[in-house]
């Protein structure tokens, strides 16, 4: 797009064919724009749809759905397990400590969270005892819920359609590598997004993890340096 740009301007420049620069540029900028409604609509109408599913047994006991956010054209999309009590209260994802780190792993990286996209597996609060108000009572989601809930994280990909997704612990990990070993094992790795080579899959340690064992930081760290490399 940009070579075509100057390009353009080149001719406009030389050749003073301003009314061709004009009409060329405009029509690219009003393609840019349908194509970027469109994706903020979509992502609209299924963020309500998650606001009413009832699909599996998590919505009985949530304060909010927490679909996700960030840049609709993000090229990193962060995907963690699944709102926490924060979270749950709030309706938005890596609010709490964990989010707090992650926050500073992205400023870290030279971006700000809004360059992101930031979601989970499941979009409501897993909890051990049913009492959405007790805290430290997360625990992961469970097969039912995530095979009820993830063809939302897959529309979610399908139209933001990042270049690198970033699976944040071992839940995420599990379903987009589609691999059973451990996180220890498979950080660090670059995957296929279930048959797509044109997004990778990226396995790292959850931020909550990194907060009880600041040991594993430099790993991360590691991995965020080959997400920029992947990018650039
Ligand atoms: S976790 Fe997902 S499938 Fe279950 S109720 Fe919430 S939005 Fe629906």
């Amino acid at each position: 797009m940009n070579k075509i740009k100057a390009l353009l301007r080149l001719h406009k420049e030389v050749y003073n064919i301003d009314g061709l620069y004009l009409e060329i540029f405009k029509n690219v900028s009003v393609k840019d724009n349908i194509k970027e409604n469109n994706k903020q609509s979509s992502l609209n109408i299924l963020k309500e749809k998650i606001k009413n599913c009832k699909n599996c047994p998590l919505w009985e006991t949530r304060t909010n759905t927490v679909f996700g956010e960030g840049n609709i054209n993000a090229k990193i999309m962060f995907v963690g397990e699944g709102p926490g009590y924060e979270e749950d209260k709030q309706g938005k994802p890596f609010v709490g400590p964990a989010g707090e780190l992650l926050t500073k792993i992205i400023n870290a990286m030279s971006m700000k969270r809004e360059d992101i996209y930031i979601t989970n597996i499941v979009k409501c609060h897993p909890l051990r005892i049913p009492d959405p108000k007790l805290r430290n009572n997360d625990r992961p989601p469970n097969d039912e819920e995530i095979s009820k809930c993830i063809s939302y994280l897959e529309k979610q990909i399908e139209i933001v359609m990042p270049e690198i997704i970033c699976c944040l612990g071992a839940t995420a990990t599990k379903i987009l590598t589609k691999n059973d070993l451990r996180i220890s094992e498979l950080r660090g790795k670059i995957f296929d997004y279930y048959a797509n080579n044109k997004i990778k899959v990226l396995p790292t340690y959850h931020p909550a993890a990194l907060l009880r064992n600041p040991s594993l930081k430099p790993l991360v760290w590691k991995d965020m340096q080959l997400i920029m490399k992947l990018i650039s």
